[in-house]
């Protein structure tokens, strides 16, 4: 893709600080890191998000996800690590090539999860019902 900006780090023609890179998969790090050393694994063809992605992508970017979250967890001696994935826009995706935000985490580091919020009731087991009818 001409205008990924992604396809262009990955092709040279815009500069990264690549951690790792192999015939399948490119890291290198998140020019506005969450913290430092936050780390962003794409798949090295083209893919708009996790749906486009091969299982053998899929396989080749989470391990190599996993490979590079312990590096950066010893790099930068982080408390602990989240690994994310935004699909689509509604899911805060901004950029459409495929990729795992790998993310350092220390204690008091002032990020909190979710909000989650309790079923109101009888919805639980039908949103349950709905997903499991849409498994193929
Ligand atoms: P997402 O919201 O999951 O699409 O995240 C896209 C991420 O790409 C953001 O965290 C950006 O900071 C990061 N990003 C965008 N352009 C660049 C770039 N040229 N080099 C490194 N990271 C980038
Ligand atoms: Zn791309």
């Amino acid at each position: 893709m001409t205008d990924c900006i992604f396809c262009k780090i990955i092709k040279g023609e815009v500069p990264s600080s690549k951690i790792y890179e192999d015939d399948n998969v490119y890291a290198f790090l998140d020019i506005s890191p969450v913290n430092p050393g936050h780390t962003l694994v794409v798949p090295k063809q083209h893919c708009t998000d996790l749906y486009e992605m091969t299982n053998d992508e899929i396989n080749a970017v989470f391990t190599t996800a996993k490979r590079i979250a312990k590096a950066v967890v010893r790099g930068v001696q982080a408390d602990g690590v989240n690994i994310g994935m935004n699909n689509g826009k509604a899911a805060g995706q901004i950029v459409f090539h495929a990729h795992i935000h790998v993310i350092p985490r220390f204690m008091n580091d002032g990020y909190h999860h979710w909000h989650g919020k309790p079923y109101e009731g009888g919805q639980q087991a039908e949103v349950a019902k709905r997903i499991v009818t849409n498994l193929k």
